[in-house]
């Protein structure tokens, strides 16, 4: 029997970036994950953005999160030899005349880190917008496919990683340690994204996972460098006339299938903003790993304290995950309490 300090089960982001923490810390960890189940990591377009455009707010807790984001992301590129972090400014394409006098109040105090105070007059860069538009300076997306696949690399390379669907019928709990097929471990961590609704060990979490799907396209005329966004975004990809169009949303189906009706309405919302033509290269779906109340959700089992859960990133795992894993590897060295708004416990029946 091999014996690990980790089991984390799941690399998508959230397991990745924990493992990678863990093995930093020189715990001895195994990976466990089927490359072939859903996983919305690998559809993520990446972006960290600090600003919540709805009401024009610091995304929560982007004041703390973005400086862990930031380390975490560049101790990655090092380690793996590789770019990683796009900064890129978000140009936020004004819906109405009270969103831009808004956004002027805003860049006066609360968004005055994040955003620019210049509004920018259509006809000047953009010249194909009909509205003025402000940039969020803060922002950018992270290149998350390869950020997985280096880990899964890296993962391999320290005998850290296990192709396969882990079978929770498999688990037999010891007080001291936990025993999954040929191995042992001392903490067991659970990191399956939305498929976390499947597991025995955390039925009382309430996700409410959100589908989402996204474009490629290939368009030679639109020459953004900046990710334009107007509820809903373009991205452009660092391969020359590429952009990601997202993201839709929806609650009812939860496959990792590509619908003619997402691809519709993100080409009704892109002809609306764009006037060039372009192709369609390709269409991803995935589920967002989101909880009711839109936090996160980490912390342990109530009997077997040995079994964890680190999961619930919804629509931000880039910008949330990095800063949660310490905090969560924090907690399990009993150095310190979880935030309570994260706290796997909120969804236990109180006593
Ligand atoms: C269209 C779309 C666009 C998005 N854009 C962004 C964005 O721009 N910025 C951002 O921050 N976030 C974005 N997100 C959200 C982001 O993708 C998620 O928050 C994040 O991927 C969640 O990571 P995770 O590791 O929790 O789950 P996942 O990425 O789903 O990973 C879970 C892993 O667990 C594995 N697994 C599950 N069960 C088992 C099992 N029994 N055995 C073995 N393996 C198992 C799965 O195979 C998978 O690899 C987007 C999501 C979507 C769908």
């Amino acid at each position: 029997m091999e014996k690990k300090d980790f089991i984390v089960v799941g690399q998508g982001l959230a397991g990745s970036i924990l493992a990678l923490d863990l093995l930093k810390q020189n715990k001895s960890v195994l990976v466990i994950d089927n490359g072939e189940l859903s996983n919305s990591s690998r559809v993520a377009a990446g972006i960290y953005n600090p600003v919540v455009f709805k009401r024009l707010t610091q995304s929560w807790m982007a004041d703390k999160t973005m400086p862990v984001m930031f380390e975490f992301f560049k101790e990655a590129e090092k380690l793996f030899n590789t770019k990683l972090i796009h900064p890129t400014k978000i140009t936020r394409v004004f819906a109405s005349e009270q969103e831009e006098l808004l956004w002027k109040k805003k860049t006066v105090n609360e968004l005055s880190d994040f955003i620019d105070a210049e509004i920018h007059l259509a006809e000047n860069e953009y010249t194909f917008l009909n509205n003025n538009y402000g940039f969020v300076s803060q922002a950018g997306f992270v290149d998350v496919p390869c950020f997985l696949a280096r880990t899964q690399n890296y993962l391999e390379q320290h005998t850290a990683y296990l192709n396969e669907t882990f079978s929770y019928e498999d688990v037999v709990i010891n007080k001291q340690e936990i025993m999954y097929k040929d191995y042992s471990c001392g903490k067991l961590i659970f990191c399956e994204g939305h498929l976390a609704t499947q597991n025995p060990f955390f039925k009382e979490i309430k996700f409410k996972p959100a589908k989402g799907e996204v474009l490629t396209i290939y368009c030679e005329e639109l020459k953004a460098t900046s990710i334009l966004n107007k509820d809903f975004f373009i991205l452009p990809l660092p391969e020359a006339h590429h952009f990601k169009v997202g993201a839709t949303y929806n609650w009812d189906d939860l496959t990792d299938e590509v619908s003619n009706e997402a691809k519709q309405t993100l080409t009704d919302k892109l002809n609306t903003l764009i006037p060039f033509s372009y192709k369609i290269i390709n269409q991803q779906a995935g589920v967002r790993p989101s909880t009711i109340d839109r936090r996160p959700v980490m912390g342990n089992h109530s009997i077997h304290k040995n079994i964890y859960v680190f999961n619930g990133f919804g629509t931000k795992a880039v910008m949330l995950a990095p800063y949660f894993s310490k905090h969560f590897c924090s907690f399990i060295e009993n150095k310190s309490e979880l935030f309570l708004d994260v706290d796997v416990k909120r969804f236990y029946a109180r006593e």
